[in-house]
């Protein structure tokens, strides 16, 4: 705890000092998916990114409770007011309860999650399961004269809520004359007092098939309520960081902040963070673009745009590989390149866990090896603290990774290392590829008996010069993505980078 983590605020536009409101407990709610479809690479690579913040300030000591909700009604196609629920559509075109879209979809995100070892949130609410206090909401809004009643929806009033000392707009710099502009054209909606009024409750037209009986009668609970309802019950009316996809800054998490302040009379967040996007050909990848990818697509290769297959842990380091706000373009050479720096990685990870590290007794190490691990260590600190830069990270891992296989290839001594540098070393390097970055080994770990079995075969077959025998154990070994180390002093198996 006591690194200076630093955070880019979107709110105050600048790297701050993160320092939370009740140390050593932090509160972070990120908006989740709104589950009418399967998540794709570009849903993933934000979750990704909140992922690593939450193992990092776990890492550092923090103990984290990560919120993370389901979004399962209340989001209109178009993240507008007007329009269909994007469950409710689903389940018209699919002929299944909105219920069934949701259990379905909700079952592929986990599933996703866990592939890319995304971890699971300590709380992960749904918003139709929170009615009651989303309900409570609005009628508390209404009593304080900031929303009214119009045709049984109910509407967040900007205009009294800035003239009571609100700011609208002051998370993404919008100016209201701008906004006001840019709504008038596509107006028309004339139950709202002024075009930038945003839904908390609507009304269920007869068709609709997600409703819930309410003071206004029967109907749905507006997207942006929902984050506000489910953030503040479980994490205060005044919580450390909320954080989502830049898409989401305008108006979603604009109209949490209203929301949030017109309820408690308090700034319900104190570090707003925003992942940028996953782009495809400079454009951002989503759904209704049809340019997205599946995660599953990914792994079999299959799809136009692809040029092989790329595994979960692939994917994983070529996210990490770029700055959380910086856009990142989808392409096959960063992606090819993003395998064989997470192979070596993995290869390092192998090794290190395994090494047979003997230091003689009575030697007396050479103390430079444990000054350069240690600033190497105080490195992957300094840049995961500078707002999450995990590219760096990466950088000074593979430095690490150096000092790594000149132990595994007999050019540095164990006793010239000593015990202490190499513990250092095997904890950083272990913490933050495993811990902090998420990047594990994949295999199967049932397989690594057979592995063992087939290189003492090798080595047997290499004994007695069968050679065709040999050549079919590396042409095996090849086959599962993996290569026979043939060095003088030892014989082992790697990953192929
Ligand atoms: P949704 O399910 O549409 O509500 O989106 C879930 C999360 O994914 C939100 O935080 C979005 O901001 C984020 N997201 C959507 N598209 C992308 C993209 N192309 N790149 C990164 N994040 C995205
Ligand atoms: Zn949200």
């Amino acid at each position: 705890m006591s690194q200076p983590v630093k955070l880019y605020n979107t709110l105050t536009r600048r790297k701050e000092p993160f320092e939370p409101i009740n140390p050593p407990y932090v509160g972070l709610y990120v908006c989740g998916p709104t589950v009418y479809n399967y998540v794709h690479l570009g849903n993933v690579r934000t979750f990704l990114t909140f992922d690593t913040l939450f193992r990092y300030l776990t890492y550092v000591g923090y103990k984290v409770r990560y919120v993370r909700n389901i979004t399962d009604v209340g989001h209109l196609v178009g993240d507008s007011d007007e329009g269909e629920d994007k469950i409710g559509r689903m389940a018209k075109l699919e002929k299944l309860e909105p219920m069934e879209i949701v259990q379905r979809y909700t079952n592929d995100f986990h599933q996703i999650m866990e592939i890319f070892n995304i971890l699971p949130p300590s709380v992960e609410p749904t918003a139709t399961g929170h009615m009651v206090e989303q309900i409570e909401a609005v009628k508390k809004l209404i009593a304080q004269g900031l929303a009214y009643e119009s045709n049984g929806s109910v509407y967040f009033d900007i205009n009294t809520y800035n003239r009571e000392g609100g700011n609208y707009g002051k998370l993404s710099g919008r100016i209201l004359d701008d906004l006001l502009n840019e709504t008038r054209e596509l107006d028309g909606q004339s139950e709202k007092r002024n075009p930038l009024d945003f839904a908390i409750w609507k009304n269920a037209s007869p068709e609709h098939i997600m409703r819930w009986p309410s003071p206004w009668g029967d109907g749905f609970p507006g997207w942006h309520l929902e984050c506000t309802c489910m953030s503040t019950k479980y994490l205060g009316s005044q919580f450390d960081i909320h954080g989502g996809g830049m898409d989401l800054k305008f108006p979603h998490h604009e109209c949490e902040i209203a929301q949030g302040n017109a309820l408690t009379g308090k700034d319900p967040v104190r570090y707003w963070m925003h992942s940028n996007m996953l782009t495809v050909n400079g454009q951002k990848m989503s759904k209704s673009l049809g340019n997205s990818f599946l995660p599953t697509e990914l792994f079999t290769g299959n799809h136009p745009l692809l040029e092989q297959a790329y595994s979960p842990m692939t994917v994983r380091f070529f996210m990490l590989q770029s700055h959380y706000r910086s856009t990142l373009d989808f392409s096959n050479e960063a992606l090819k390149a993003a395998q064989k720096g997470y192979k070596r990685l993995a290869n390092g990870l192998r090794i290190v866990k395994s090494m047979a590290f003997i230091v003689e007794e009575g030697s007396v190490p050479d103390e430079t090896h444990l000054a350069e691990i240690q600033k190497l260590r105080q490195g992957c600190f300094d840049a995961m603290n500078d707002d999450l830069n995990t590219a760096i990270t990466i950088a000074h891992l593979f430095n690490l990774l150096k000092k790594i296989n000149q132990l595994y290839m007999n050019q540095l001594q164990p006793s010239a290392v000593g015990q202490e540098a190499f513990n250092l070393l095997r904890d950083t390097f272990v913490g933050f590829t495993e811990d902090v970055l998420g990047l594990h080994e994949e295999r199967n770990e049932n397989g690594d008996a057979l592995i063992d079995g087939m290189l003492d075969l090798y080595k047997e077959y290499k004994v007695q010069k069968q050679y065709d025998k040999v050549d079919q154990i590396r042409s095996y070994f090849k086959a599962q993505g993996l290569v026979i180390k043939d060095m003088k002093h030892r014989i082992d198996w790697a990953y192929e980078e």
